[in-house]
């Protein structure tokens, strides 16, 4: 690759997000894909780095599978120019969570019943055809497929590769790494050999098992299309996303004490007929234990390490940096939120990497550590707050505060999902509100023993 003058020459490594889809194939995503656009953009020489092979060679994507774009992630894709294609072209609007009960009834609670604001499902395998697509367009980008980074000194920017269609080993060096490498990032397994790095990594004893319901007859939605469909069953729970096409993608997620029991057709279908009904009507016996047997079901991971960087010559993003269990829909939002910072801090530094790194690091980590936890309180309230009346109570409260002033009562989902507060500043929030809440609680209940004593003993 040539050296342009002023420029540093990247590396990424991972083309972008993955994930299984049936035994065989993987899905690429985006992650590092958009870094390379960010990056291009500003002039710098871009070679990355995927394991896996071009999923835009494949003949079959597979089936279709979705995920939730909020506003972090749009914020990112608008800055490249791609939010109208992937959002407002192709994105399905979800304006709200529909609860299913046992017995098939449905309850809608709005996101944002003030403002309007939904969050977009979106196909992931599009998602990552555009971006690469994109990245592609620029001619500063080399892509590199079947390359698995099998070792790298970080302070030096040398790489070591596997080839995996040819066997050999290749050699790389650049001024800069970029660990874009998922969950079980080679990058940041070699940064944890190094003093002072913290890194805790938790598997949940939860695990997810993904199921497609089909549309109806003339394809239409088989249930509303603008909503993403929960069925919470205290311990465990469906979530179901519209796509494009009006087929839906759903997940189980339970103990995995439970998928242990599920290892029969007969023992599954009368866990589904007993918890989920309305469902397995959607989706068909057949197609049900068909799908559900395909796979094993899949582990959820957390991850929370600090720092994100090593000097000025390597840093980690996305879920390399903070993978964290999907309830919150934030994983990708918050890996592309770390593209946009990034990006944020080369105008604010002028491209010094000496400068960008460690800021980087300051801004993001504390955050990451912050959406690990929140994401992790959202499966509680997902399975099972949503069906107390504490909590939609609470909602109500929230509801009520956030349109009389919403700029001083801003609800915790919403800082979340359609603002870019920061992650900790969403938590401070909240546990603010709660504490005012608390106070209110008490000085009422006060208030109304001192009324009523009066009272009585004016009588
Ligand atoms: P990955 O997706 O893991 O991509 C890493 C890439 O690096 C892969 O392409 C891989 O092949 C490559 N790679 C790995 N090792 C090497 C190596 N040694 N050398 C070269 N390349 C390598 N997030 C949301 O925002 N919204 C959602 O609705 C949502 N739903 C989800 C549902 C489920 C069930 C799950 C499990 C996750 C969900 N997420 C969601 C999270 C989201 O999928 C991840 O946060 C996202 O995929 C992370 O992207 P990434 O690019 O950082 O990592």
């Amino acid at each position: 690759m040539t050296e342009v003058e002023g420029k540093s020459c990247i590396a990424i490594v991972g083309g972008g997000l993955k994930r299984t889809v049936n035994k065989k194939k993987k899905l690429l995503l985006q992650v590092g894909a958009l870094a390379a656009c960010f990056l291009a953009k500003r002039g710098h020489q871009i070679v990355i780095y995927e394991y896996r092979s071009d999923i835009r060679m494949e003949k079959s994507r597979g089936q279709s599978i979705n995920l939730a774009l909020s506003f972090r992630g749009r914020e990112a894709l608008k800055a490249i120019g791609l939010e109208n294609i992937l959002v407002k072209c192709h994105g399905t609007c979800m304006r709200g969570r529909m609860l299913h009960d046992k017995d098939g009834n449905l309850k809608e609670v709005l996101y944002d019943s003030v403002k309007g604001n939904c969050i977009y499902s979106v196909n992931r395998q599009y998602l990552n055809v555009v971006l690469l697509d994109a990245a592609e367009k620029y001619p500063q980008v080399q892509l590199n497929f079947n390359r698995k980074l099998v070792e790298a000194d970080l302070e030096k920017g040398k790489m070591k590769f596997l080839n995996t269609h040819t066997g050999a080993t290749e050699d790389a060096k650049v001024d800069l790494i970029i660990g874009a490498d998922g969950a079980h990032s080679t990058v940041r397994k070699i940064m944890a050999r190094r003093p002072l790095f913290n890194c805790a990594q938790t598997y949940i004893e939860h695990g997810y098992v993904e199921l497609s319901v089909p549309c109806k007859e003339y394809n239409e939605f088989a249930m509303s299309g603008n909503n993403l469909h929960v069925w919470p069953r205290g311990e465990f729970m469906m979530t179901s996303l519209p796509n494009e096409n009006h087929t839906f993608t759903g997940n189980l997620f339970a103990p995995f004490r439970v998928f242990e029991k599920l290892k029969t057709r007969e023992a599954l279908l009368s866990f589904y007929t007993e918890h989920f009904s309305d469902l397995l009507r959607l989706i068909g016996e057949e197609k049900l234990v068909e799908q559900f047997f395909e796979k094993e079901p899949q582990t959820l991971i957390s991850i929370k390490c600090k720092p994100y960087h090593v000097g000025k010559t390597a840093v980690i993003v996305g879920d390399a940096a903070h993978a964290m269990v999907p309830f919150y829909a934030q994983g990708m939002n918050t890996g592309f939120e770390d593209i946009l910072v990034l990006d944020e801090l080369m105008e604010r530094y002028d491209s010094n990497f000496a400068k960008i790194l460690p800021k980087f690091s300051e801004l993001r980590c504390d955050n990451g550590h912050a959406i690990c936890d929140l994401a992790m309180y959202n499966y509680i309230e997902m399975r099972d707050l949503v069906t107390k009346k504490s909590f939609l109570f609470r909602k109500f409260v929230d509801k009520l505060l956030f349109t009389l002033v919403p700029n001083f009562w801003i609800p915790l989902y919403f800082a979340v999902q359609f603002t870019r507060m920061s992650f900790r500043e969403c938590i401070a929030h909240k546990e603010w509100q709660d504490k005012v809440l608390r106070m209110s609680i008490f000085y009422l209940a006060f208030l109304s023993f001192a009324v009523f004593s009066c009272s009585f003993f004016l009588k």
